[in-house]
C-alpha cells in the first residue's frame, strides 16, 4: 500500500530504487486518489491516457541504470506549459482545442529524466487572477477547505499537490502565481530568477516577468526540480548563458525585514504568525535587519502597467484565424471581433483594454513609459539592499485563502493579494514561500524570502532550516 501522504520526491525515489514499489504501482495510486478527488476539486482539466505507458518506460530507466531522482516521478502541469500531442489551453475558451504541436524546454528536460506527466491542471484564464476563478473551466477548490480558493493563479497544480493528487508539480509565475497558491495551499513554491528557467513553450502573459515555477511539499521537492530545469535554452533570447550565473552562494544570514511596507491591509493572524516567525528566526542565530524600501509601495502600480502592457500585445496573435477559437463573421474583422469577444473572458478581455490603452498614442509617456521607469527604481532599490542584507523577508500574502466568490465582482480587492510578490518578479529576483503555520481556524500561513539573482542556494539553505524551526 502506498501511502502518497507521507512521500516526498526523496522518499519517492529512494522507495523506487529499493524496488518497494515499481513507478507503475506509483503512478496508478495517484490515478486512483484523482478519481477519488478531482471530480470535487477540479485541480485536472484533463488526465493523460498514456500515464502508465510513461511509468512503464520510467522502469526501464531503473533497470537500464540511468535513473535520476526524478525518474518515475508523477507530475501536475499547468495548462500553458506545452507538451507535444496535448491540449494546452491556458484555460481558456479560445485555446480550448489547441494541441501544442512541440515540448517545452522544460518538459523535454523531465522527459529526458522519465518524469510521469500525469494531466495538465486548471488555472486563471492566461494566468491572469489570484485565485483560479477566472478559468473557462470553472473554479479549483482548495483542498485544505472546499469552500476556499487555491489561490491563482497556478491553483490547479496547488490543489493537485496539496491533495496528494501528484508528487511533483509545475505552475508559471508573472507576479506571485506559485506562491500565492502555495501559500493558501500550505506548499512550498518557487519564484526562480528570471532568465533561470526557459520560458521557450510557455504561453506567455507578460514576457518580462513570466518564469516557470515549481511546487513542493518541502523546500528539498522544489530545489530538486530547480536544478534539474535551470540551464540556458538557446531556444529562449532571455535565458541566461551559463558564464553570466553567479557562482553558488555563501552563508545568507543577515535577514533585511521591511517592515514599513505591512502598516496597512495585511491581516491580523498573517502579522502575528509573521512576526513569530521573524523571532524564531532570531533565534536560530539570523540578524534581523530593518530595511526600507520606499519604492516598493509602487510595485503593484507598476505591475499593473507593465503586465497588461505585455498581456494586450501577446494575446492579439489568438485571432480567431491562427490558432483555436474561431467565430463565423462576415468579414476578416467580423471573425477577428467575435472569436476575440467569445474567446476571451471578462477579466482577460480587461487587461488587453487596459493595455492597449497604457500603449496607446498619447498614454504611453504617462503610463508605460513611466512605469519601466518605477520598475527599473525598485529593481535598484532591491539590489542595494541587498549590500546590507542577504535575504529579504515578507508575509507571501497579506491574507490566508479566501472564499470562493470573493473579490470577483471588485477587481482591485483581486490584485491587492499580489502585494509581496511583485517586488521580486519586477526585479527579476528569486522568492521562495514556505508554511509558516495556521490561522485559528487552521488555514495555511505562509513566510516569503527573496534572494539576490541566482542566489537560489541561500533561499534553499534558509527555507530548510526554517522547516526544522
Ligand atoms: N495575480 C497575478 C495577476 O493577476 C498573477 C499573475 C501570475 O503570476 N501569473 O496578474
Amino acid at each position: 500500500m502506498i501511502k502518497s501522504k507521507d512521500l516526498t520526491i526523496t522518499k519517492a525515489h529512494e522507495a523506487l530504487k529499493r524496488g518497494d514499489f515499481s513507478c507503475k504501482e506509483l503512478a496508478e495510486a495517484y490515478l486512483k486518489t484523482i478519481n477519488e478527488k478531482n471530480k470535487e476539486l477540479n485541480a485536472y482539466l484533463e488526465v493523460y491516457d498514456d500515464v502508465l505507458t510513461q511509468a512503464e518506460a520510467a522502469q526501464e530507466k531503473f533497470k537500464d541504470g540511468t535513473a535520476t531522482i526524478l525518474t518515475g516521478i508523477p507530475f501536475a502541469l499547468k495548462d500553458n506549459i506545452l507538451v507535444k500531442g496535448h491540449i494546452a489551453s491556458a484555460s481558456s475558451k479560445i485555446l480550448g482545442n489547441h494541441v501544442a504541436v512541440y515540448d517545452a524546454t522544460v518538459i523535454k528536460e523531465l522527459k529526458k529524466h522519465g518524469v510521469v506527466f500525469l494531466g495538465r491542471t486548471n488555472m486563471d484564464e492566461f494566468a491572469m487572477g489570484s485565485s483560479t476563478q477566472t478559468s473557462a473551466y470553472g473554479v479549483t477548490r482548495n483542498p485544505r477547505d472546499v469552500t476556499r480558493v487555491p489561490g491563482g493563479s497556478s491553483g490547479g497544480s496547488a490543489a493537485a499537490l496539496a491533495s496528494d493528487m501528484t508528487l511533483g508539480a509545475l505552475g508559471t509565475e508573472t507576479c506571485g502565481s506559485v506562491r500565492e497558491p502555495a501559500s493558501f495551499c500550505g506548499l512550498v513554491g518557487l519564484k526562480p530568477t528570471y532568465g533561470a528557467l526557459s520560458r521557450h513553450g510557455i504561453i506567455a502573459m507578460g514576457n518580462s516577468l513570466d518564469q516557470v515555477s515549481p511546487f513542493g511539499k518541502e523546500v528539498l521537492d522544489v530545489e530538486i526540480i530547480f536544478n534539474a530545469l535551470s540551464k540556458h535554452d538557446p531556444e529562449d533570447s532571455t535565458s541566461l548563458p551559463e558564464n553570466a550565473r553567479e557562482a553558488k552562494s555563501s552563508k545568507a544570514l543577515r535577514i533585511g525585514v521591511p517592515w514599513h511596507l505591512f502598516k496597512d491591509g495585511v491581516e491580523e493572524a498573517v502579522m502575528q504568525n509573521f512576526k513569530e516567525s521573524i523571532e524564531k528566526l532570531k533565534n536560530a542565530g539570523y540578524e534581523i535587519v530593518n530595511i526600507e524600501l520606499p519604492y516598493s509601495k509602487y510595485s503593484l502600480a507598476a505591475y499593473y502597467i507593465i503586465m497588461p502592457a505585455e498581456v494586450s500585445t501577446n494575446l492579439s496573435r489568438f485571432d480567431g484565424i491562427r490558432y483555436g477559437y474561431s467565430a463565423k463573421g462576415e468579414t476578416l474583422s467580423d471573425v477577428y471581433k467575435k472569436s476575440r469577444g467569445e474567446g476571451f473572458g471578462p477579466e482577460a478581455r480587461r487587461r488587453i483594454l487596459l493595455g492597449t490603452y497604457v500603449l496607446s498614442h498619447g498614454y504611453h509617456d504617462a503610463y508605460y513609459n513611466k512605469a519601466v521607469k518605477v520598475r527599473e527604481k525598485i529593481k535598484q532599490e532591491v539590489l542595494k539592499a541587498y549590500e546590507s542584507v542577504d535575504l529579504i523577508a515578507t508575509p507571501t500574502t497579506p491574507m490566508p485563502a479566501f472564499k470562493i466568490g470573493e473579490k470577483m465582482n471588485d477587481p482591485v480587492a483581486m490584485y491587492l493579494c499580489d502585494i509581496f510578490s511583485a517586488p521580486a518578479n519586477l526585479a527579476g529576483v528569486p522568492s521562495l514561500a514556505l508554511p509558516s503555520g495556521h490561522t485559528e481556524g487552521g488555514l495555511p500561513l505562509s513566510i516569503q524570502f527573496m534572494a539576490r539573482h541566482f542566489h537560489e542556494d541561500d533561499l534553499f539553505s534558509v527555507g530548510k532550516k526554517f522547516e526544522t524551526l
